[in-house]
């Protein structure tokens, strides 16, 4: 669609002159298809084209035949979808697999894979019953399930899960009819962080040299969509990646957030413009770091204020200086507000459940501006959608060269383990610093003892980081939270108790790591070290749940912020509070990561502007 309100005119069926026998059925009252804006037939709707080494195809039955011949042959092929190109092979063929991987220059992320139907879904996961519901939606997201039975190696990349999804498009049935595979890897068609390709020339001279085939069709692709990705947990969907299927579905608020435009976070960025007491979330837009993907963060940010007609007249975006969504508000010329990181993950949640009163929030992510200057991560807000209270944090530890600090989890290893050992650390005979450079340990040492670019960090991001590289699960990240889902995946079942933390007005987990240093030395299973890390952290959020009940009588609370993406802590979390009585938000409709933060900005902005608070000030 490209204009309102949805006529065939103005969508990207347009240029599809209809044949008489589709117009007749069109025009016709009694016709099921009377008035279906894309109707269309072999005749007069999109032609399919298929590129192979051998020339070009357009024959729907030769594509077909030609294609799936390709990939039971273990080929490779980029396939034009509804919002974007995406590469497709045998996803048990480890060779074809590997082929994808070496084309996605940098990717070592798991691929999803789109299943011929929900027996063969049952046939290589465990679907429960919400989750083979959620796969089977008409929204057709991947759905993260447990698998014990792999597919080729190189698809799930050593995790117990995969990202499966059903058939979304006419051409996936019409291939999955034609071919004995019942299992495709299907994986967006960008090369490293770059934004999903929807141009058919560029998609053409990117893919053909490298792929064994590319599948195009002459209908334009006006909206760039990713496809959406969910996990259930405690019986209900939650959205890691909000996009094909969920957008652009507004969520009703209680407050006028009218010409409001909230403009995200940085890494893993959606936007939010607001119409009357809607909330229009854009798609995933991505890490706005990478140029192209700034330029698709701007062009969907003009559609959006286009397609809904919104009168933009205040911009709120988060406060870190560095973010390009923070310049791109500041740039604007409009009256711009700047809202702190963790209060907007808490307040996004609240916008979702409708809550205006005081809740405890417990936000724990990666890392974000705290007012302090310094990188919070690990918060416990007292918190309304107007206002915060920083109730309690994890302690500061030193982010030994910042970002490098995200990218290297063992550089967080050596930052926990220097607050207890000093220097000792190299004599602690701990497995993890074998694999790390002698001279790199010494030159992050010598970072810390001097403070150079030692960002102080109460970051439980950070500290799942720590945690992974010492158990040695990950000491180098290949994709973005690949520590923390690396230690979450090695959980053993077990009765265990939690490690011991210290727990005053901020929360000391150095007890911990010298539990676990103890633990590594005795050849104590990673499995169960995780375990009862995962604990820990759980007893951490009960413990201050049940002293801020103590002290304020507050007994609701709020989880956000990405580590929630972690089912383990997610499930037993909530569980843990409401045994206690306490009543759980948790996120249904916005991913808990930063892709959910423009809700809690946007919010956060109407209420102020609400209570005349306004003055571009700051969130607090
Ligand atoms: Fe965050």
């Amino acid at each position: 669609i490209n204009e309102l309100p949805y006529d065939r005119a103005r969508t990207t069926m347009a240029p599809f002159e209809m044949c008489p026998a589709c117009r007749s059925e069109y025009e016709d009252v009694l016709d099921r298809r009377f008035h279906a804006q894309p109707v269309a037939c072999n005749d007069c709707g999109p032609q399919y084209t298929l590129y192979t080494p051998e020339g070009s195809l357009e024959n729907l039955d030769a594509i077909l035949l030609a294609l799936t011949g390709i990939l039971e042959g273990g080929g490779t092929a980029a396939i034009k979808g509804m919002g974007g190109y995406f590469l497709a092979c045998d996803a048990t063929n480890a060779i074809a697999v590997e082929k994808i991987r070496a084309l996605k220059i940098r990717e070592s992320k798991p691929f999803a894979v789109l299943f011929s139907n929900m027996d063969a879904v049952k046939k290589y996961c465990d679907p429960g019953l919400s989750e083979a519901e959620a796969i089977a939606s008409w929204k057709r997201p991947i759905v993260l399930l447990a698998s014990e039975k792999s597919l080729a190696p190189g698809v799930s990349m050593g995790f117990p899960t995969i990202g499966a999804m059903l058939p979304y498009m006419p051409f996936h049935y019409l291939l999955f009819e034609k071919t004995y595979l019942d299992a495709l890897v299907l994986t967006s068609g960008n090369l490293s962080d770059e934004p999903i390709i929807i141009d058919d020339d560029q998609a053409i001279e990117t893919f053909r040299p490298r792929c064994d085939a590319v599948l195009t069709y002459n209908r334009k692709i006006e909206n760039r969509v990713d496809d959406s990705v969910t996990m259930v947990v405690n019986g209900t969907e939650r959205l890691l990646r909000r996009s094909r299927g969920y957008v652009p579905t507004p969520i009703y608020l209680n407050s006028d957030v009218d010409g409001i435009i909230a403009t995200g976070a940085e890494l893993v960025n959606c936007f939010c413009v607001g119409k009357g007491q809607q909330a229009f979330m854009s798609q995933h837009i991505g890490d706005l770091k990478n140029l192209e993907t700034y330029e698709f963060y701007t062009e969907s940010m003009d559609r959006f204020i286009h397609l809904f007609r919104i009168e933009p007249r205040l911009m709120v975006s988060d406060m870190h200086p560095d973010y390009l969504s923070t310049a791109f508000a500041k740039q604007s010329g409009l009256e711009w507000y700047q809202v702190q990181h963790h209060h907007a993950h808490i307040v996004s949640c609240m916008a979702e459940h409708g809550l205006d009163e005081l809740v405890l929030g417990v936000a724990f992510d990666g890392v974000g501006m705290g007012d302090d200057g310094a990188i919070w991560g690990g918060e416990f807000l007292i918190s309304n959608p107007v206002s915060y209270q920083r109730f309690a944090h994890f302690d500061y530890v030193p982010m030994p060269g910042g970002d490098a600090a995200t990218l290297n989890p063992w550089r967080m290893a050596v930052a926990y383990l220097y607050r207890i050992y000093g220097a000792g650390i190299q004599d602690l005979d701990l497995p993890f610093l074998k694999a790390v450079d002698p001279s790199h340990q010494e030159m992050v040492i010598r970072m810390i003892e001097k403070g150079i670019n030692c960002p102080p960090a109460s970051s439980v991001g950070r500290l799942f980081d720590a945690v992974s590289a010492m158990l040695g699960l990950c000491h180098e990240s290949g994709f973005h939270a690949e520590a923390p889902m690396r230690l979450e995946s090695c959980i053993e079942r077990g009765d265990w108790v939690p490690y011991e933390v210290h727990i005053g007005r901020s929360v000391n987990v150095d007890r911990m790591v010298e539990q676990i240093v103890h633990d590594i030395q005795n050849r104590v299973p990673a499995g169960r070290m995780a375990r009862r890390f995962h604990q820990t952290m759980v007893s951490v959020i009960e413990n201050m749940a049940c002293k801020a009940r103590d002290m304020h009588g507050i007994n609701k609370v709020v989880l956000s912020g990405g580590s929630f993406q972690n089912r383990y802590l997610s499930y037993h979390a909530e569980d843990r509070l409401k045994g206690h009585g306490f009543e759980v938000y948790t996120h249904r409709k916005v991913p808990c990561n930063d892709g959910g933060i423009a809700l809690g900005q946007i919010l956060i902005a109407a209420k102020k502007r609400a209570s005349g608070e306004w003055g571009g000030g700051r969130s607090q």
